[in-house]
């Protein structure tokens, strides 16, 4: 793990970030360099670096970051307009904080552009 993971200091309240919601298990909180409108951070409690290193105990925290994430985007009103959630996984996808978290995006019209 990084020496500190920026995200762990987020989630223990170490580093600034204006969290929009918490429980024992996850953190969301407002992207520092929003591409969007909306533009939200979802991330396991628990440092995991990337999917690439979730283990199966891990399937019951990323199927919560989806459901609040859900939550979210109703309380943002992007339920009838949409929004994207994204897991940028390794170098390719441009990966830069590795500690797994999901990108709740809206607010905008967005390309089609995974080809
Ligand atoms: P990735 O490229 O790894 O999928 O996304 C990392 C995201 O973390 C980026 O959108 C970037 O703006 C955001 N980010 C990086 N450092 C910080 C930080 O210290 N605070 C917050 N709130 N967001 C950050």
């Amino acid at each position: 793990m990084p020496d500190p993971c920026i995200f762990c200091e987020i989630i223990a309240g170490r580093l600034p970030a204006a969290v929009l919601y918490q429980d024992e298990r996850i953190t969301a909180f407002q992207d520092a360099a929003p591409i969007a409108p909306v533009h939200i951070l979802l991330v396991p409690n628990h440092h995991i670096p990337s999917v690439n290193a979730a283990a199966p105990e891990d399937e019951a925290v990323l199927g919560h970051l989806i459901t609040v994430a859900r939550q979210l985007a109703q309380a943002q009103n992007l339920q009838e307009s949409g929004y994207r959630l994204v897991i940028n996984t390794g170098p390719n996808a441009g990966q830069s904080v590795f500690h797994l978290h999901m990108h709740l995006i809206g607010g905008r019209k967005m390309p089609f552009h995974f080809k």
